[in-house]
């Protein structure tokens, strides 16, 4: 049942949709919130499980989707996830399906989330020293993050992926420790470029720990070689790390934007379609929904959120203005 694709108006389809579950977070991070947390989303404006299946089965079914990642805030937090999962995995054609979590809970989770159809998780950790972590994340939870993660690799949800943070006087020494303690314990870490996307607007482009310097940093003990594998619309450029096999990913979200070829679009934990990380508009479909809309006519309106989409975000521009939703309600 195809009635069409999620096409912008420069060419590019998404057919990776990432889902947030919740706006709530069970750390502080302090690139993302503030130490005592946000206004939540009201509950009635959260989409319900079936509301959230029935807009995925739309993307997949009518939309071309064919990965579905669901994000938050924390969506572990959501108390539905597993049933989640598992309808969705249970669409034709079966979509691709994972996970970005900070792994707390994940330990006791895991194995039923695989049983439930999940493909993979991505968790993110920027630090493995105990002071460390609680300076980024305000809680004392690094133990519970390291067992999520290696019951995520026990349950099969792997390759497992770190993606991490680099804090410009907080953790931008740790790089090549982060990248050797990855290694023994065969998780794919990935850096990522901070991003103008915190609460507090506290971003500046001065602060931010660029590519670059991360290569600067892991290239004093490492020999990094580009991965053979091609990029397409991965965020991540792949290095071989001292001839591999392990490799290291690097994603220069703000120095060398990959928004040409970005197949993703998002839908909020209430029911709004972003076109992108960055828009500032959204398009209602939880109103959709709840005012009796067809499945024809939700495809339409999510096809038509999709004719907005600018070329890329623009973050060097000096017109770029900070989307009004942070990154936990937005979804990464
Ligand atoms: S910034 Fe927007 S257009 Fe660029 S890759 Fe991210 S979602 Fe896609």
């Amino acid at each position: 049942m195809t009635t069409g694709d999620l096409r912008d108006t420069f060419g590019r389809v998404a057919t990776d949709l990432r889902v947030s579950l919740t706006d709530r977070c069970n750390l502080r991070c302090s690139y993302c919130m503030p130490a005592e947390g946000l206004d939540w989303l009201p509950t009635d404006d959260v989409l319900t499980d079936d509301e959230v299946v029935r807009l995925i089965r739309i993307a997949v079914e009518m939309l071309g989707v064919r990965e579905v990642r669901f994000t938050g805030g924390e969506p572990l937090l959501r108390r539905g996830l597993a049933d989640i999962v598992r309808r969705t995995t249970q669409l034709r054609p079966r979509p691709e399906t994972s996970i970005t979590t900070n792994a707390l809970g994940l330990s006791r989770t895991a194995r039923t989330l695989a049983e439930a159809g999940l493909d993979r998780v991505n968790v993110s950790l920027d630090t493995v020293r105990r002071d460390v972590f609680h300076t980024i994340t305000r809680r004392d939870r690094l133990d519970d993050v390291i067992a999520g993660l290696e019951a995520a690799r026990e349950a099969g949800l792997g390759p497992v992926k770190v993606n991490a943070v680099l804090l410009r006087g907080v953790n931008d020494d740790q790089a090549p420790e982060l990248l050797r303690w990855c290694m023994e314990r065969e998780y794919q870490l990935r850096f990522i470029e901070q991003m103008p996307l915190d609460a507090q607007h506290g971003w500046s482009r001065a602060a931010m720990v660029t590519a670059e310097e991360i290569f600067e940093s892991l290239r004093t003990e490492f020999l990094l070689e580009p991965a053979e594998e091609p990029r397409g619309s991965a965020p991540a450029e792949l290095f071989a790390v001292d001839g591999g096999p392990h490799t290291v990913g690097v994603i220069a979200s703000v120095t060398r934007p990959f928004c040409g070829d970005c197949d993703r679009v998002r839908l909020t934990a209430d029911g709004q379609v972003r076109n992108c990380l960055f828009a500032r508009e959204e398009s209602d479909l939880r109103g959709a929904l709840r005012s009796g809309a067809d499945d024809a006519e939700i495809a339409r309106r999510w096809q038509a959120a999709m004719l907005t989409k600018r070329p890329g975000h623009g973050i060097d521009d000096t017109s770029f203005l900070q989307p009004t939703r942070p990154m936990s309600a937005i979804g990464g």
